[in-house]
């Protein structure tokens, strides 16, 4: 599996992860990202999903490791 975690003193609130993959993302009550799921499976679309907010988050505060 492959693990998803936020940088919070990276994070500023933007929202690009959740608005792009809602499925992993969602808000906290500041607007900043909360992971709603920390682990997904190789090749999968939630991997897709966690890449796709990773790769737009613009302070790149969205860590994926293995
Ligand atoms: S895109 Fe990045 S900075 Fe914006 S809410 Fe998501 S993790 Fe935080």
């Amino acid at each position: 599996m492959l693990r998803i975690a936020v940088d919070q003193a990276q994070c500023v609130g933007h929202g690009r992860c959740y608005a792009l993959a809602p499925d992993v993302f969602g808000p906290d009550d500041f607007g900043h990202c909360e992971i709603l799921i920390d682990e997904v499976a190789p090749g999968s679309m939630m991997e897709a999903q966690a890449r796709l907010g990773a790769q737009n988050c613009p302070e790149q505060a969205i860590v994926i490791s293995d």
